[in-house]
């Protein structure tokens, strides 16, 4: 322990490096006794609805990454995103992730029309955007017609990396100017990482641990990178779902009132990949609320889970598999 840090770099270098399996096992379950504390045995869920997969980016490890030509296009209509709520919130979801590519025919007016009709349709719901990159004047405008929440992982503390993992017209600073926005503006602010990505360093996972902690997120999604056939990182290894646990619980304990999802991609990689993420400390996850027709073409990477399971479905699965272990979906 030192004053300035929850963890000495040191100490975060060898959780995340050693093959102690009693320091891992401690290390899980110290975490998960923070998330008894903090948020009980209660998973939180949150209905995703993946509003377009047409993205102007070409991040090299994204599946929908605009030089990806067999992608086969979709964008949900108005009409359709307030059917997906509604279902939704028959379900039983009270928050609404609308996630997307960067998507230039979502103008700002027609994101903040949709917004303020999800909020006048389920005024108590939580509204979460994940949409990238946008300037402060739509994060302003979405905020004031009643979204609340904004996820927008850094993807790597590294600048170097960052270019690593993206073209050169995307930057860092942007990335990080944009959550510094969010913030600013009074969103609850989700941030995060993939597990693993290519020429990802365990220094480099220090550094976001560090900025991270100085950032403070409200959400922090962490899953790890899977690859996707049709990106130029095709041939890169998925990253491990072992790293991706501990990385939980080490978020876990560093940020014990934050919202920690159990991601798809660790419940793609392993079969109870989100149960094992809740024992790590996850306390959310993230069921699939799109139309079942446009899924698979929702394909940030190969073997995404959930892609032809109905949300009630999926749901009940999901709540089966946690009564088992004692937790219980809200
Ligand atoms: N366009 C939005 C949403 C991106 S998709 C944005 O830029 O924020 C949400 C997250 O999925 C990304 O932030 C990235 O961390 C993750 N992701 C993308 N490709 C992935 C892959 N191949 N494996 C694992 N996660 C991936």
């Amino acid at each position: 322990m030192t004053s300035e840090h929850t963890l000495g770099d040191e100490a975060l270098l060898n959780l995340l490096t050693t093959n102690d399996t009693n320091v891992i096992d401690e290390l899980h379950s110290t975490a998960r006794k923070v998330t008894d504390r903090w948020h009980g045995r209660i998973v939180k869920t949150r209905g995703l609805i993946e509003i377009s997969n047409y993205c102007h980016n070409n991040c090299y490890y994204c599946g929908i990454r605009a030089g990806n030509a067999n992608v086969q296009r979709y964008r949900l209509t108005h009409d359709e995103i307030m059917q997906c709520s509604l279902a939704g919130a028959t379900l039983g979801f009270n928050t609404f992730v609308l996630q997307g590519g960067e998507d230039l025919q979502h103008s700002t007016e027609w994101v903040e029309r949709v917004v303020a009709d999800i909020r006048s349709a389920h005024p108590t719901a939580a509204i979460t955007l994940s949409l990238g990159e946008r300037t402060k004047d739509d994060y302003k405008r979405w905020y004031d017609a009643g979204a609340n929440r904004y996820l927008l992982r850094h993807e790597t503390a590294n600048p170097k990396h960052y270019a690593k993992l993206h073209p050169k017209q995307m930057s860092w600073q942007r990335r990080i100017d944009c959550l510094h926005a969010l913030k600013d503006i009074g969103y609850e602010t989700g941030t995060g990482i993939m597990v693993g990505s290519p020429f990802q360093t365990i220094n480099d996972i220090i550094l976001d641990l560090r900025l991270m902690e100085r950032f403070r997120p409200e959400m922090i999604g962490i899953g790890p990178y899977v690859s996707h056939h049709d990106t130029p990182f095709a041939d890169k290894p998925n990253g491990s779902v072992e790293l991706t646990l501990r990385l939980i619980s080490i978020l876990r304990l560093m940020h014990p009132q934050a919202n920690i999802p159990a991601t798809t991609s660790l419940g793609t990689l392993a079969t109870d990949g989100r149960l094992l993420g809740v024992e790590a400390g996850a306390n959310v996850v993230m069921p699939n609320l799109s139309p079942l027709n446009v899924r698979k073409a929702y394909s940030l990477y190969d073997g995404k889970i959930c892609t032809d399971l109905e949300a009630a479905e999926s749901r009940r699965l999901l709540a089966q598999q946690f009564a088992e272990k004692g937790y219980e979906l809200d």
